[in-house]
């Protein structure tokens, strides 16, 4: 497993490859791995004939309040993880590498980034969207792999590659879970005991909202008003939203009468976290 730092290492690397006619597939991550970012390696495995991760934990896309200085990372677990997967290189750049001096430019999205995590985190997405523009050009990888754990980005992702033309083959990976539901996160880790057990009110509001719709609801706001009721009952744990959505345009539904992407976010103590579902009416 070839280990890449700078631009030109990577870039000279991909474009071997290419020579070689090999087809490159790429998935960025921010590392710390767990089983969600392994499940995206082994997506990508048969599907290319170089599998390619990056670890970058992206300044661009924190807020000033957020937790960039403390996120989790251990490079060697990840080094090691990533080669058991089948990787054959990790591009892992430092941060001036990607953003050098005098650094200037912004990718941002008009539309995408105003609904759901983007209300709540005002330049989140447009440093995913620089960041994500810089590692196609940097890999040119054939193909890319991103989580519907974080189902707004990748409908920003899948986007910018129609607009800015990159002839790049966007696949999603489902998001993998914990044995009782939690979705898997880089952030549990910040989770105390009592924390731990009050994040399972966000899988546990899928479901209930998967039950009540597969038993006729049509009320988005009906449903939004039993989930907030239930999370309320989870010690330490803050809304910041729950949406049902167009599951392309990210627009709220009035109500449910098509496949619908439950959106949600809840503070649990300090750590924010998000999970979704998509569900589809029983009429379908
Ligand atoms: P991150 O390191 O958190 O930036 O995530 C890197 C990639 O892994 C993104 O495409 C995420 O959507 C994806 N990912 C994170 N958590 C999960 C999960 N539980 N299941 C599937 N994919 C995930």
């Amino acid at each position: 497993m070839d280990i890449l730092k700078t631009k030109s290492a990577m870039q000279e690397w991909s474009k071997k490859k290419k020579k070689e006619s090999k087809t490159v597939c790429l998935v960025p991550t921010m590392g710390y791995f767990h089983q969600g970012h392994i499940s995206l390696m082994e997506k990508g495995k048969p599907l290319c004939d170089e599998l390619v991760v990056s670890i970058f934990v992206n300044p661009t896309q924190f807020g000033p309040n957020e937790d960039l200085d403390s996120y989790p990372s251990n490079i060697e677990n990840d080094l090691a993880l990533a080669k058991k997967a089948g990787v054959t290189a990790v591009f892992l750049p430092s941060k001036k590498t990607v953003y050098p001096e005098k650094f200037q430019t912004e990718i941002k999205l008009q539309y995408l980034p105003g609904f759901l995590c983007g209300k709540f985190r005002p330049v989140h997405f447009s440093g995913v969207a620089t960041v994500v523009t810089k590692l196609f050009n940097i890999v040119m990888p054939d193909i890319a792999i991103f989580g519907q754990k974080d189902y707004q980005q990748l409908q920003i992702i899948r986007q910018l590659t129609l607009d800015l033309d990159f002839d790049i083959k966007i696949i999603a990976g489902n998001i993998i879970r914990e044995k009782d539901g939690l979705a898997m996160s880089s952030r549990n880790a910040y989770l105390s005991k009592l924390q731990r057990s009050s994040a399972l009110s966000l899988s546990k509001s899928l479901n209930l909202a998967k039950e009540l719709i597969a038993r006729g609801e049509k009320n988005p706001v009906a449903i939004k008003n039993q989930i907030e009721t239930f999370i309320c009952t989870f010690p330490e744990t803050t809304i910041e939203y729950i949406s049902f959505c167009n599951p392309k345009t990210l627009e709220a539904v009035d109500s449910i009468e098509h496949q619908v992407l439950l959106a949600i976010a809840v503070k649990v103590g300090k750590t924010r976290l998000i999970d979704n579902a998509l569900i589809d009416h029983p009429a379908q």
